[in-house]
């Protein structure tokens, strides 16, 4: 299986996901940082979790890129909780239509 870590385009910017003791932070599995473009996620996770905490930090770059200013209008905690599981159950489930979406003509 493919490894999460490495360079990752999320909107107009490149961001690195890293391996981190420091993407343990307030009972979650991993961090962004929009100042580095650094998306941190704590090592010895299960695959299920390092995927989930992918997403939902994936989430909050893609958050963080359509409202670069952190106004109101930025995803909340819980929005960002919610979609990263039902995105990854949604890709999981959906596999042929998730192929479908990122095939090149
Ligand atoms: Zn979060």
């Amino acid at each position: 299986m493919k490894s999460p870590w490495g360079k990752v385009r999320i909107g107009a910017t490149e961001w690195e996901i890293v391996k981190d003791e420091h993407g343990l932070s307030h009972g979650m599995f991993g961090t962004t940082d929009h100042r580095e473009g650094v998306i941190r996620l704590a090592p010895g996770l299960e695959h299920w979790q390092t995927r989930l905490s992918a997403m939902h930090e994936i989430l909050h770059a893609l958050s963080l890129s359509l409202w670069p200013g952190g106004d109101e209008d930025e995803l909340t905690e819980k929005q960002i909780v919610g979609l990263s599981t039902v995105f990854v159950s949604f890709i999981r489930d959906n596999p042929e239509f998730a192929r479908w979406l990122v095939d090149v003509c």
